[in-house]
Protein backbone atom coordinates (compact mmCIF):
# COMPACT_ATOMS: atom_id res chain seq x y z
CA UNK A 1 0.00 0.00 0.00
CA UNK A 2 2.64 2.40 0.57
CA UNK A 3 4.40 2.11 -2.34
CA UNK A 4 0.98 2.61 -4.87
CA UNK A 5 1.46 6.42 -4.52
CA UNK A 6 4.58 8.42 -6.09
CA UNK A 7 6.77 9.47 -2.91
CA UNK A 8 6.69 12.88 -1.87
CA UNK A 9 10.28 14.17 -2.70
CA UNK A 10 11.62 13.41 1.24
CA UNK A 11 12.84 17.57 1.73
CA UNK A 12 10.22 19.27 3.70
CA UNK A 13 7.94 21.21 2.03
CA UNK A 14 5.24 23.64 2.98
CA UNK A 15 2.51 22.09 0.66
CA UNK A 16 -0.31 21.96 3.18
CA UNK A 17 -1.58 18.49 3.30
CA UNK A 18 -5.82 19.54 3.85
CA UNK A 19 -7.09 18.57 0.31
CA UNK A 20 -7.48 15.46 2.27
CA UNK A 21 -10.22 17.17 3.99
CA UNK A 22 -13.00 19.37 1.88
CA UNK A 23 -15.62 19.60 4.32
CA UNK A 24 -14.93 21.36 7.33
CA UNK A 25 -17.87 22.00 9.37
CA UNK A 26 -18.50 26.19 9.46
CA UNK A 27 -17.15 27.15 12.91
CA UNK A 28 -20.71 28.82 13.94
CA UNK A 29 -22.16 25.80 13.77
CA UNK A 30 -19.91 24.25 16.64
CA UNK A 31 -20.28 27.03 18.79
CA UNK A 32 -22.93 28.95 18.04
CA UNK A 33 -25.34 27.45 20.83
CA UNK A 34 -22.51 28.41 23.61
CA UNK A 35 -20.80 24.61 22.50
CA UNK A 36 -23.52 22.80 22.10
CA UNK A 37 -23.95 20.66 18.73
CA UNK A 38 -25.70 19.98 16.26
CA UNK A 39 -25.72 16.14 15.39
CA UNK A 40 -23.86 16.19 12.62
CA UNK A 41 -21.78 13.42 13.24
CA UNK A 42 -23.95 10.54 10.89
CA UNK A 43 -23.43 7.10 12.76
CA UNK A 44 -23.12 8.85 16.29
CA UNK A 45 -25.61 9.74 18.63
CA UNK A 46 -26.47 13.49 18.79
CA UNK A 47 -23.66 15.75 20.71
CA UNK A 48 -24.58 18.30 23.30
CA UNK A 49 -21.54 19.95 25.23
CA UNK A 50 -21.54 17.47 29.01
CA UNK A 51 -24.59 17.40 30.62
CA UNK A 52 -26.78 19.54 32.45
CA UNK A 53 -23.99 21.15 34.39
CA UNK A 54 -21.87 21.91 31.44
CA UNK A 55 -24.84 22.81 28.94
CA UNK A 56 -24.01 26.58 28.85
CA UNK A 57 -20.04 27.23 28.50
CA UNK A 58 -18.14 30.12 26.23
CA UNK A 59 -14.88 30.51 25.73
CA UNK A 60 -15.64 33.42 28.01
CA UNK A 61 -16.02 31.45 31.02
CA UNK A 62 -11.75 30.35 30.45
CA UNK A 63 -10.33 34.01 30.49
CA UNK A 64 -6.45 33.50 29.73
CA UNK A 65 -4.28 36.66 30.19
CA UNK A 66 -2.50 37.66 26.89
CA UNK A 67 1.41 37.12 27.93
CA UNK A 68 4.30 38.00 25.56
CA UNK A 69 5.94 34.65 23.83
CA UNK A 70 3.39 32.48 25.54
CA UNK A 71 0.55 31.20 22.94
CA UNK A 72 -3.09 30.30 24.52
CA UNK A 73 -4.87 27.59 23.53
CA UNK A 74 -7.51 30.47 23.00
CA UNK A 75 -5.37 31.83 20.22
CA UNK A 76 -5.49 28.43 18.07
CA UNK A 77 -8.85 28.52 16.81
CA UNK A 78 -9.78 24.98 18.67
CA UNK A 79 -13.53 24.00 18.69
CA UNK A 80 -15.34 25.05 22.25
CA UNK A 81 -15.63 21.82 22.98
CA UNK A 82 -12.19 21.16 23.16
CA UNK A 83 -11.49 24.33 25.06
CA UNK A 84 -13.53 23.68 28.25
CA UNK A 85 -12.09 20.36 28.21
CA UNK A 86 -8.26 22.08 28.42
CA UNK A 87 -9.54 24.40 30.86
CA UNK A 88 -11.03 21.81 32.54
CA UNK A 89 -7.31 19.86 33.08
CA UNK A 90 -6.25 23.43 34.34
CA UNK A 91 -4.13 24.25 31.24
CA UNK A 92 -3.64 27.73 30.07
CA UNK A 93 -0.76 28.49 27.96
CA UNK A 94 0.93 25.48 25.07
CA UNK A 95 3.81 24.25 26.19
CA UNK A 96 6.50 24.94 23.85
CA UNK A 97 5.90 21.66 21.75
CA UNK A 98 2.10 22.32 21.58
CA UNK A 99 3.67 25.75 20.49
CA UNK A 100 5.63 24.37 18.16
CA UNK A 101 3.23 21.75 16.70
CA UNK A 102 -0.23 22.60 16.69
CA UNK A 103 -0.08 25.71 14.07
CA UNK A 104 1.07 23.16 11.91
CA UNK A 105 -1.17 20.25 13.10
CA UNK A 106 -4.29 21.78 13.02
CA UNK A 107 -3.51 22.80 9.18
CA UNK A 108 -3.44 19.20 8.74
CA UNK A 109 0.52 18.59 8.26
CA UNK A 110 2.55 15.89 9.44
CA UNK A 111 4.75 16.25 12.31
CA UNK A 112 8.28 14.30 13.25
CA UNK A 113 8.54 15.77 16.98
CA UNK A 114 11.35 15.51 19.31
CA UNK A 115 10.77 15.65 22.08
CA UNK A 116 11.19 13.63 25.34
CA UNK A 117 8.05 12.99 28.00
CA UNK A 118 7.23 15.63 30.29
CA UNK A 119 7.00 18.24 27.87
CA UNK A 120 3.00 17.97 26.99
CA UNK A 121 3.36 16.26 24.04
CA UNK A 122 0.54 14.04 24.75
CA UNK A 123 -1.81 16.92 24.97
CA UNK A 124 0.05 18.04 21.23
CA UNK A 125 -1.22 15.65 19.41
CA UNK A 126 -4.65 14.69 21.39
CA UNK A 127 -5.86 18.49 20.73
CA UNK A 128 -4.34 18.22 17.25
CA UNK A 129 -6.24 15.04 16.50
CA UNK A 130 -9.73 15.32 18.77
CA UNK A 131 -10.02 19.35 17.11
CA UNK A 132 -9.65 17.38 13.46
CA UNK A 133 -12.24 14.72 14.12
CA UNK A 134 -14.49 17.72 15.03
CA UNK A 135 -14.04 19.96 12.22
CA UNK A 136 -14.06 17.29 9.91
CA UNK A 137 -17.13 14.76 11.21
CA UNK A 138 -17.65 11.74 9.51
CA UNK A 139 -19.53 11.81 6.43
CA UNK A 140 -20.98 8.50 6.03
CA UNK A 141 -22.33 5.34 7.97
CA UNK A 142 -19.63 2.99 9.39
CA UNK A 143 -19.53 -0.26 11.82
CA UNK A 144 -18.35 0.61 15.01
CA UNK A 145 -14.98 -0.99 14.51
CA UNK A 146 -13.22 1.32 12.27
CA UNK A 147 -10.60 3.38 14.26
CA UNK A 148 -10.89 7.04 13.24
CA UNK A 149 -7.74 8.06 15.33
CA UNK A 150 -5.08 5.29 16.12
CA UNK A 151 -2.57 5.85 18.56
CA UNK A 152 0.48 3.67 19.21
CA UNK A 153 2.99 3.63 21.90
CA UNK A 154 5.34 1.09 23.03
CA UNK A 155 4.09 0.15 26.39
CA UNK A 156 1.12 -0.81 28.37
CA UNK A 157 1.54 2.00 31.10
CA UNK A 158 1.79 4.67 28.20
CA UNK A 159 -1.41 3.60 26.19
CA UNK A 160 -3.65 3.59 29.06
CA UNK A 161 -1.83 7.07 30.15
CA UNK A 162 -2.16 8.54 26.62
CA UNK A 163 -5.66 7.16 26.74
CA UNK A 164 -6.95 8.87 29.86
CA UNK A 165 -5.41 12.26 28.98
CA UNK A 166 -7.99 11.55 25.62
CA UNK A 167 -10.58 10.83 27.63
CA UNK A 168 -10.17 13.96 29.65
CA UNK A 169 -10.06 15.87 26.38
CA UNK A 170 -13.02 14.36 24.99
CA UNK A 171 -14.76 14.89 28.07
CA UNK A 172 -16.76 17.74 26.22
CA UNK A 173 -17.67 15.89 22.66
CA UNK A 174 -18.79 12.47 22.05
CA UNK A 175 -15.61 10.91 21.03
CA UNK A 176 -15.02 7.99 22.41
CA UNK A 177 -11.82 6.78 23.46
CA UNK A 178 -11.10 2.61 22.95
CA UNK A 179 -7.81 1.37 24.64
CA UNK A 180 -6.21 -1.97 23.36
CA UNK A 181 -3.19 -3.11 25.26
CA UNK A 182 -1.55 -6.74 25.87
CA UNK A 183 -1.63 -8.63 29.54
CA UNK A 184 -5.45 -6.95 30.02
CA UNK A 185 -8.34 -8.58 29.29
CA UNK A 186 -8.43 -10.04 25.79
CA UNK A 187 -12.41 -10.17 26.10
CA UNK A 188 -13.39 -7.06 27.78
CA UNK A 189 -11.17 -4.98 25.02
CA UNK A 190 -13.03 -7.68 22.25
CA UNK A 191 -16.67 -6.06 23.48
CA UNK A 192 -15.27 -2.84 23.51
CA UNK A 193 -14.66 -3.04 19.87
CA UNK A 194 -17.82 -4.69 19.27
CA UNK A 195 -20.18 -2.07 21.21
CA UNK A 196 -18.33 1.30 21.19
CA UNK A 197 -17.53 3.49 18.55
CA UNK A 198 -13.73 3.45 17.90
CA UNK A 199 -12.96 7.05 17.61
CA UNK A 200 -9.74 7.40 19.04
CA UNK A 201 -7.42 4.14 19.78
CA UNK A 202 -5.16 3.80 21.70
CA UNK A 203 -2.84 0.43 21.38
CA UNK A 204 0.17 -1.19 21.89
CA UNK A 205 1.40 -3.26 19.04
CA UNK A 206 1.06 -6.57 19.54
CA UNK A 207 -2.22 -6.71 21.02
CA UNK A 208 -3.08 -4.35 18.52
CA UNK A 209 -1.85 -6.41 15.59
CA UNK A 210 -3.59 -9.55 17.10
CA UNK A 211 -7.17 -7.44 16.61
CA UNK A 212 -6.86 -6.26 13.19
CA UNK A 213 -5.62 -9.49 11.96
CA UNK A 214 -8.67 -11.01 13.03
CA UNK A 215 -10.35 -7.76 11.70
CA UNK A 216 -12.16 -7.30 15.07
CA UNK A 217 -10.71 -4.26 14.47
CA UNK A 218 -10.02 -2.01 11.00
CA UNK A 219 -7.91 0.31 10.30
CA UNK A 220 -8.56 0.98 6.36
CA UNK A 221 -10.14 4.04 7.86
CA UNK A 222 -7.75 5.64 10.36
CA UNK A 223 -7.23 9.66 9.55
CA UNK A 224 -4.98 10.13 12.02
CA UNK A 225 -1.50 8.25 12.98
CA UNK A 226 0.40 8.86 16.16
CA UNK A 227 3.72 6.95 17.04
CA UNK A 228 4.39 8.08 20.54
CA UNK A 229 7.98 6.87 22.19
CA UNK A 230 9.19 5.66 18.15
CA UNK A 231 12.64 4.95 19.61
CA UNK A 232 11.57 3.11 22.23
CA UNK A 233 9.44 0.71 19.83
CA UNK A 234 13.02 -0.08 17.84
CA UNK A 235 14.65 -0.79 21.48
CA UNK A 236 11.85 -2.93 21.94
CA UNK A 237 11.61 -4.74 19.49
CA UNK A 238 8.46 -3.53 18.19
CA UNK A 239 8.93 -2.53 14.75
CA UNK A 240 8.22 -5.40 12.59
CA UNK A 241 4.63 -5.28 13.47
CA UNK A 242 4.58 -1.54 14.21
CA UNK A 243 5.02 -1.60 9.91
CA UNK A 244 2.71 -4.41 9.91
CA UNK A 245 -0.18 -1.95 11.34
CA UNK A 246 1.12 0.85 9.31
CA UNK A 247 0.33 -1.12 6.22
CA UNK A 248 -3.23 -1.78 7.12
CA UNK A 249 -4.29 2.06 7.10
CA UNK A 250 -4.78 4.74 4.66
CA UNK A 251 -1.06 5.61 2.29
CA UNK A 252 0.40 8.69 4.44
CA UNK A 253 -1.11 11.23 1.94
CA UNK A 254 -4.60 10.54 3.07
CA UNK A 255 -4.02 10.31 6.48
CA UNK A 256 -2.46 12.63 9.39
CA UNK A 257 0.93 11.43 10.67
CA UNK A 258 2.40 12.47 13.73
CA UNK A 259 5.79 10.68 15.44
CA UNK A 260 6.98 11.63 18.55
CA UNK A 261 10.23 10.02 19.76
CA UNK A 262 12.91 11.71 22.56
CA UNK A 263 15.79 10.33 20.31
CA UNK A 264 16.35 9.91 16.83
CA UNK A 265 18.93 7.47 15.94
CA UNK A 266 19.28 6.38 12.15
CA UNK A 267 16.79 3.97 11.94
CA UNK A 268 14.15 5.74 13.56
CA UNK A 269 15.12 8.74 11.19
CA UNK A 270 14.56 6.88 8.31
CA UNK A 271 11.27 5.08 9.34
CA UNK A 272 10.10 8.76 10.17
CA UNK A 273 10.79 10.09 6.81
CA UNK A 274 8.94 6.65 4.63
CA UNK A 275 5.94 7.31 7.43
CA UNK A 276 5.25 10.90 6.95
CA UNK A 277 3.95 12.87 4.32
CA UNK A 278 5.92 16.17 3.58
CA UNK A 279 6.79 16.96 7.72
CA UNK A 280 7.38 19.05 9.38
CA UNK A 281 10.12 18.62 11.65
CA UNK A 282 9.91 20.15 15.27
CA UNK A 283 12.09 19.60 18.01
CA UNK A 284 12.11 20.95 21.44
CA UNK A 285 14.81 19.11 23.30
CA UNK A 286 17.24 21.47 24.88
CA UNK A 287 20.54 21.62 24.44
CA UNK A 288 21.02 19.16 27.38
CA UNK A 289 18.71 16.43 26.48
CA UNK A 290 17.75 16.22 30.45
CA UNK A 291 14.97 18.84 32.26
CA UNK A 292 16.55 21.86 33.62
CA UNK A 293 14.51 21.41 36.69
CA UNK A 294 16.08 18.80 37.57
CA UNK A 295 18.95 18.54 40.52
CA UNK A 296 20.99 15.51 39.30
CA UNK A 297 23.54 14.12 41.40
CA UNK A 298 25.56 10.85 41.67
CA UNK A 299 26.33 8.69 44.52
CA UNK A 300 29.44 6.96 44.12
CA UNK A 301 29.11 3.69 46.70
CA UNK A 302 30.29 0.32 47.39
CA UNK A 303 28.19 -2.21 46.32
CA UNK A 304 27.46 -3.31 49.77
CA UNK A 305 26.80 0.06 50.62
CA UNK A 306 23.56 0.57 48.31
CA UNK A 307 21.31 -0.50 50.03
CA UNK A 308 22.00 1.18 53.61
CA UNK A 309 22.34 4.70 51.82
CA UNK A 310 19.10 4.23 50.09
CA UNK A 311 17.39 3.07 53.86
CA UNK A 312 18.88 6.70 54.46
CA UNK A 313 18.16 8.81 51.92
CA UNK A 314 14.44 7.62 51.71
CA UNK A 315 14.10 8.39 55.42
CA UNK A 316 15.79 11.68 55.28
CA UNK A 317 13.13 12.54 52.29
CA UNK A 318 10.46 11.15 54.23
CA UNK A 319 7.21 11.26 52.43
CA UNK A 320 8.16 12.31 49.10
CA UNK A 321 7.05 10.65 46.26
CA UNK A 322 10.16 8.32 45.00
CA UNK A 323 10.83 5.88 41.98
CA UNK A 324 13.78 3.80 42.43
CA UNK A 325 14.77 2.09 39.42
CA UNK A 326 16.72 -0.74 38.57
CA UNK A 327 17.82 -3.05 35.99
CA UNK A 328 16.83 -6.60 36.44
CA UNK A 329 13.76 -7.86 37.55
CA UNK A 330 14.97 -9.78 40.50
CA UNK A 331 17.09 -6.99 41.63
CA UNK A 332 13.35 -4.80 41.86
CA UNK A 333 11.88 -7.76 43.69
CA UNK A 334 14.81 -8.10 46.02
CA UNK A 335 14.77 -4.15 46.76
CA UNK A 336 10.97 -4.20 47.25
CA UNK A 337 11.03 -6.69 49.85
CA UNK A 338 13.79 -4.68 51.77
CA UNK A 339 11.88 -1.67 51.61
CA UNK A 340 9.10 -3.62 53.20
CA UNK A 341 10.92 -5.20 56.23
CA UNK A 342 11.98 -1.80 56.56
CA UNK A 343 8.20 -0.55 56.78
CA UNK A 344 8.60 1.65 53.88
CA UNK A 345 5.32 2.45 51.66
CA UNK A 346 6.17 0.56 48.29
CA UNK A 347 5.04 -0.94 45.72
CA UNK A 348 6.62 -2.92 42.98
CA UNK A 349 5.88 -2.05 38.97
CA UNK A 350 8.29 -4.58 36.55
CA UNK A 351 7.08 -6.53 33.74
CA UNK A 352 6.48 -10.11 35.88
CA UNK A 353 3.51 -8.21 37.77
CA UNK A 354 0.24 -8.85 36.48
CA UNK A 355 -1.21 -5.72 34.44
CA UNK A 356 -4.26 -5.26 36.47
CA UNK A 357 -2.44 -5.02 39.40
CA UNK A 358 0.00 -2.64 37.65
CA UNK A 359 -2.41 -0.38 36.63
CA UNK A 360 -3.74 -0.58 39.98
CA UNK A 361 -0.46 0.13 41.43
CA UNK A 362 -0.13 3.23 39.56
CA UNK A 363 -3.16 4.44 40.24
CA UNK A 364 -2.39 4.11 44.05
CA UNK A 365 1.24 6.18 43.90
CA UNK A 366 -0.84 8.59 41.99
CA UNK A 367 -3.11 8.91 44.45
CA UNK A 368 -0.54 9.00 46.95
CA UNK A 369 -1.57 5.95 49.00
CA UNK A 370 2.15 4.19 47.93
CA UNK A 371 4.84 6.61 48.47
CA UNK A 372 7.78 4.38 46.94
CA UNK A 373 7.42 2.64 43.04
CA UNK A 374 10.29 0.19 42.39
CA UNK A 375 10.41 0.21 38.64
CA UNK A 376 12.14 -1.81 35.93
CA UNK A 377 13.25 0.40 32.53
CA UNK A 378 9.98 -0.91 30.64
CA UNK A 379 7.69 -0.99 33.36
CA UNK A 380 8.62 2.48 34.64
CA UNK A 381 8.54 4.23 31.07
CA UNK A 382 6.03 6.80 30.38
CA UNK A 383 4.51 7.12 33.76
CA UNK A 384 2.65 9.82 33.87
CA UNK A 385 2.15 11.25 37.83
CA UNK A 386 3.15 14.95 38.71
CA UNK A 387 4.68 15.62 41.63
CA UNK A 388 7.03 12.42 41.88
CA UNK A 389 10.30 14.46 43.83
CA UNK A 390 13.21 11.97 43.95
CA UNK A 391 14.00 9.21 41.30
CA UNK A 392 16.69 6.97 42.56
CA UNK A 393 18.86 5.15 39.87
CA UNK A 394 19.34 1.91 42.31
CA UNK A 395 21.37 1.09 39.41
CA UNK A 396 22.63 3.09 36.42
CA UNK A 397 20.88 1.86 33.22
CA UNK A 398 22.34 -0.11 30.60
CA UNK A 399 21.73 1.87 27.87
CA UNK A 400 22.39 6.04 28.55
CA UNK A 401 19.24 7.16 27.05
CA UNK A 402 17.27 5.03 29.63
CA UNK A 403 18.98 7.70 32.21
CA UNK A 404 17.48 10.75 30.88
CA UNK A 405 13.85 8.50 30.81
CA UNK A 406 14.10 7.42 34.09
CA UNK A 407 14.88 11.24 35.50
CA UNK A 408 12.03 12.27 33.10
CA UNK A 409 9.83 10.83 35.69
CA UNK A 410 10.29 14.44 38.00
CA UNK A 411 10.49 17.42 37.47
CA UNK A 412 7.79 17.28 35.00
CA UNK A 413 5.05 20.26 33.94
CA UNK A 414 8.03 22.71 35.51
CA UNK A 415 8.13 21.35 38.92
CA UNK A 416 11.38 20.86 40.27
CA UNK A 417 12.64 17.88 40.82
CA UNK A 418 16.00 15.71 42.44
CA UNK A 419 17.41 12.06 40.99
CA UNK A 420 19.97 10.51 42.60
CA UNK A 421 22.30 7.64 40.78
CA UNK A 422 24.50 5.09 42.53
CA UNK A 423 27.41 4.02 40.70
CA UNK A 424 29.45 1.78 42.29
CA UNK A 425 32.90 -0.29 40.96
CA UNK A 426 30.42 -2.71 38.60
CA UNK A 427 28.90 0.38 36.29
CA UNK A 428 30.58 3.73 36.90
CA UNK A 429 32.25 3.34 34.12
CA UNK A 430 29.01 4.30 32.39
CA UNK A 431 28.95 7.68 33.95
CA UNK A 432 30.91 9.40 30.56
CA UNK A 433 28.12 7.87 28.43
CA UNK A 434 25.34 9.42 30.33
CA UNK A 435 27.43 12.65 30.79
CA UNK A 436 27.64 12.85 27.08
CA UNK A 437 24.09 11.75 26.33
CA UNK A 438 23.36 14.11 28.90
CA UNK A 439 25.18 16.85 27.35
CA UNK A 440 26.45 17.96 30.58
CA UNK A 441 28.85 16.62 33.65
CA UNK A 442 26.80 15.21 36.71
CA UNK A 443 28.06 15.91 40.28
CA UNK A 444 29.10 13.27 41.99
CA UNK A 445 28.99 12.89 45.53
CA UNK A 446 31.62 9.84 47.65
CA UNK A 447 28.67 8.72 49.95
CA UNK A 448 29.04 5.75 53.12
CA UNK A 449 26.33 4.51 55.02
CA UNK A 450 26.24 7.34 57.84
CA UNK A 451 23.75 5.60 60.53
CA UNK A 452 25.80 2.57 61.57
P1 LIG B 1 3.54 14.64 28.67
O1 LIG B 1 4.79 15.20 28.10
O2 LIG B 1 2.50 14.44 27.64
O3 LIG B 1 3.87 13.42 29.46
O4 LIG B 1 2.90 15.72 29.69
C1 LIG B 1 3.45 16.02 30.93
C2 LIG B 1 2.46 16.66 31.89
O5 LIG B 1 2.18 18.01 31.54
C3 LIG B 1 1.12 15.95 31.98
O6 LIG B 1 0.78 15.81 33.35
C4 LIG B 1 0.14 16.90 31.32
O7 LIG B 1 -1.15 16.79 31.85
C5 LIG B 1 0.77 18.26 31.60
N1 LIG B 1 0.47 19.27 30.57
C6 LIG B 1 0.38 19.08 29.23
N2 LIG B 1 0.15 20.25 28.59
C7 LIG B 1 0.10 21.22 29.53
C8 LIG B 1 -0.12 22.63 29.48
N3 LIG B 1 -0.30 23.28 28.34
N4 LIG B 1 -0.11 23.31 30.66
C9 LIG B 1 0.10 22.65 31.81
N5 LIG B 1 0.32 21.33 31.93
C10 LIG B 1 0.31 20.61 30.80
Amino acid sequence: MENQIQEAPSEISTKPKRTRRPNKRPRNNDEAQNGVQSNTQVGHEAVTTGSGKNAIWSIEDFPVAKVDGKLRFHDLNLPDRVIKSIAEMGFEYCSEIQAETLPMTLLGYDIIGQAQTGTGKTAAFLIAMISDFLDYPLEEKRPNNFARGLIIAPTRELAIQIADEAVKLTSNCHLNVVTLVGGLSYEKQKIALETENVDILVATPGRLLDFARSRKVQLGKVECLVLDEADRMLSMGFIPDVKSIIRMTPHKELRQTMLFSATFPKDIQALAQQWTYFPKEVSVVPKEATNQNIDQVIYTVEADQKWPVLKQLINENGGQRTIIFANRRDETRDLYERLRKANINCAILSGEVAQDKRVKTLNNFKEGIIQVLVATDVAGRGIHVDNVELVVNYSLPEDPEDYVHRIGRTGRGGETGKSVSFASEDDAFMIPEIERVVGESIRCEYMVDTSL
